[in-house]
């Protein structure tokens, strides 16, 4: 094992998952648990707590030899920089807490916290999909549509950290608020969240449980050539890759790279994305540009390699 130890963690709405790396890219411990419920800051950092002294005892690491950092990854509105978090909407949290310093205090070490979705790009260009691109658009489709844009070499955060929410750029329909309150997001239509709102319109509950109408249901029905899937999983095909060639036209980037469960493992799906992507950009962008647009690679992970590369490059300025 060599030196230096850094810890990375992703905080989600159901499970926190945390690594213990080396500073030679080697994972030495992973585990996972539930996130407590109510999830309060201090329950979550006492789950971390835990797992920091279950690593200790497996790995057989020296009890005073602390991580050299630990970088936490969270779905949520944040400022890396002070370590706040303004808003995280899986977790509930609506009021700014200082989440960086109350960790740091209380497990005596540096701690970084970055948008997870930006972490996941930082994942993707240094160790995943779009290794070696300096222009990356990195986006994920699931319950929601989250992004994050690497731009001319470096994470692109805009000025308050809040860059890069790429299923709130709108309008994509007609008549649907979105989750974050504004109207005809990309995401409350081309999300998992949206393909099943699409089904509901086309199938009552007397014909099918809405419980059954998310998205998975609709690209199977899909596949077996029912008409009215195919038509919703064509619209959401449309709108994402017409979503994503907006951004090709924003920021001219060498590679897209798409996850998150609705995305994934669905080659048609995937395909159409893309074949849309190309038709709509701008020609010079796709023509001109070799524009790669490639699957997720690290999924779950990305994000905690973004943040394992963000806290040794970090670390070494
Ligand atoms: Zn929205």
């Amino acid at each position: 094992m060599k030196e230096d130890l850094y810890c990375v963690i992703d905080i989600g709405g159901t499970k926190i998952l945390l690594l213990l790396m080396d500073d030679a890219e080697n994972i030495l411990f992973r585990e996972k648990r539930a996130t407590p419920k109510p999830e309060e800051p201090d329950a979550i950092i006492r789950v971390i707590s835990e797992l920091l002294a279950e690593a200790n005892r497996k790995i057989g690491y020296r009890p005073e030899k602390k991580p050299k950092a630990i970088g936490v990854c969270i779905a949520a509105f944040l400022d890396h920089r002070k370590g706040l978090i303004y808003q995280s909407p899986n977790l509930h949290w609506s009021e700014t807490v200082p989440f960086a310093q109350i960790m740091s205090e209380q497990l005596n070490c540096p701690v970084f916290i970055e948008n997870d979705a930006n972490a996941a790009v930082v994942g993707e260009v240094f160790y995943g999909a779009a290794r070696g691109h300096r222009n990356a658009v990195y986006v994920t489709i699931s319950t929601g549509i989250g992004g994050g844009l690497f731009l001319d070499g470096k994470l692109f955060r805009g000025h308050s950290g809040f860059a890069g929410e790429i299923g709130h750029i709108k309008p994509f329909g007609k008549g649907r608020t979105c989750n974050c309150g504004g109207d005809d997001c990309l995401e409350i239509w081309a999300s998992g969240t949206g393909i099943s709102l699409s089904a509901e319109t086309l199938w009552s509950a007397d014909e099918i449980s809405p419980a059954k109408l998310d998205a998975k249901w609709v690209f199977e029905e899909a596949e077996k050539e029912n008409t009215l899937a195919q038509k919703i999983v064509d619209q959401t095909m449309e709108i994402t890759g017409r979503g994503l060639a907006n951004l090709v036209n924003l920021f001219n980037p060498s590679c897209i790279v798409i996850g998150g469960g609705v995305a994934g493992n669905r080659k048609k799906y995937f395909t159409g994305i893309s074949k849309v992507i190309r038709e709509e950009a701008i020609k010079p962008s796709v023509e001109i540009t070799p524009l790669e647009i490639v699957p997720a690679q690290l999924e779950p992970d990305a994000g905690l390699w973004g943040m394992y590369a963000i806290l040794t490059s970090r670390l070494e300025e």
